[in-house]
């Protein structure tokens, strides 16, 4: 069944994937118990459409076999992937197996919430080929966990990190967020110190945001709470790289770090311990995305499906692929991703690839601004690599909003 138009297809052939290119499959299964106020990802509540969804998902995988990539990466996302049990699991990836090709040694990602497992379904997930495991843990004190409106308590998340540990993987992401109203530099670091001991592979730390139209932000509008000052946030943003690096873990991206250690042979160890598949959204390579609001890129395309499970359930049965926008990125926004994603990254903008993608010369494009950033103590720059320094990164928008703004 061919699903993409004749002149897309030809321009997807036309791109021969490097070895770095293989691509990434995201699989966004939409629900959750309960939304937390302050998550603005698409989600609904309605259980009970489980079982109809998943039909569809596989219909959908099915309806866009003709893609002509190989993948090394499955990341089942979400909404709360462990809603769904190891069968339904199971056959997603059986799915994904038998209509594209995905190489033997692809890094298979579930997220879950620690409300939602226990030993025997991570055990079951386990066999499924799952090899890889992020949990949403958010934080260890139950004080936290109950103002980000939680289903599941600190004990609960330090068992789903034990049950994951037993269950077999060796490849375990925690996310954890900061930032937290009357969150002081002590209580942060019982969550880190609390973390390590856990000792996972990954770790991703992000800020809380106030995302407009959650119910976290209307309550702070109201005036219900008092978020943490600014200033404070960036010195808890300091005191995490600090911290994990002294814990032996490497950033590698401004929320993103992985462990240093590790007893598996192989890559170096902080490299095998990355998340292969989030690193494609931050490297252009190329991936695709199944599931309501889930995101696809082969450049230069970026298209993204409804919002609306339903809705996505009634296109698939009519045999219409769901995707709500499809886009063209012209050579400015293609720049400007380059330089939004590469200086999230702790290794920047490899100026020579940069230079030859977009027939420019970075360096003496950006000289000025570079300069005045350097001498502020906010960007490094070396023969062939332009990165934000750790004060940087407290101002990566800002920063990407400077260099953008000097016409190409
Ligand atoms: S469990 Fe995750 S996806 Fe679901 S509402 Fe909470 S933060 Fe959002």
């Amino acid at each position: 069944m061919v699903c993409f138009s004749q002149s897309t297809l030809n321009s997807l052939n036309s791109i021969s994937p490097n070895k770095t290119d293989y691509a990434g499959i995201y699989i966004h299964l939409p629900f959750c118990v309960h939304k937390c106020p302050y998550c603005d990802f698409y989600s609904a509540t309605d259980l009970s459409l489980k079982q109809p969804f998943i039909r569809a998902l596989m219909k959908e995988m099915a309806m866009s076999c003709d893609i002509p990539f190989p993948f090394d990466t499955i990341y089942i996302g979400g909404g709360t992937p462990s809603v769904f049990s190891a069968r339904h699991i199971g056959q997603l990836i059986e799915t994904a197996y038998s209509l594209f090709k995905i190489l033997p040694d692809a890094e298979i990602t579930i997220e879950v919430n620690p409300g939602t497992v226990d030993l025997d379904r991570l055990k079951e997930y386990k066999h499924t080929g799952v090899n890889r495991i992020n949990i949403g843990v958010q934080s260890f004190q139950d004080k936290n966990l109950n103002f980000l409106g939680r289903i599941h308590s600190a004990r609960d998340a330090i068992f789903a990190v034990e049950w994951a540990r037993n269950a077999g993987f060796d490849n375990i992401g925690l996310d954890l967020i900061y930032g937290i109203p009357n969150q002081t530099k002590k209580s942060w670091l019982m969550d880190l110190k609390k973390t390590v001991e856990l000792a996972p592979e990954h770790l991703s730390c992000y800020t809380l945001t106030y995302e407009s139209g959650t119910a976290m932000n209307n309550d702070r509008q109201k005036g219900l709470f008092c978020p943490l000052p600014e200033h404070l946030v960036a010195d808890l943003f300091e005191l995490t790289i600090e911290s994990l690096i002294d814990y032996g873990y490497m950033q590698y991206e401004i929320s993103n770090f992985a462990r240093s250690d590790s007893s598996k042979p192989g890559l170096s160890k902080p490299e095998l311990n990355k998340s292969r598949h989030n690193r494609k959204y931050w490297s252009f390579a190329p991936y695709i995305g199944f599931g309501p609001s889930s995101h696809s890129f082969i450049e230069p395309y970026r298209y993204w499906n409804c919002s609306d499970v339903q809705k996505y359930i009634r296109d698939i049965d009519a045999g219409r692929l769901p995707i709500e926008k499809k886009e063209l990125l012209n050579r400015e926004q293609q720049i400007i991703e380059a330089i939004y994603l590469g200086l999230r990254q702790t290794d920047g903008i490899q100026i020579d690839i940069f230079d030859e993608k977009f027939g420019v010369n970075f360096k003496k494009i950006f000289k000025k601004i570079i300069m005045d950033l350097e001498k502020n103590g906010l960007l490094r720059l070396d023969q062939n690599l332009c990165a934000l320094s750790r004060k940087g990164m407290l101002f990566h928008d800002a920063i990407v909003e400077m260099l953008i703004c000097r016409k190409i």
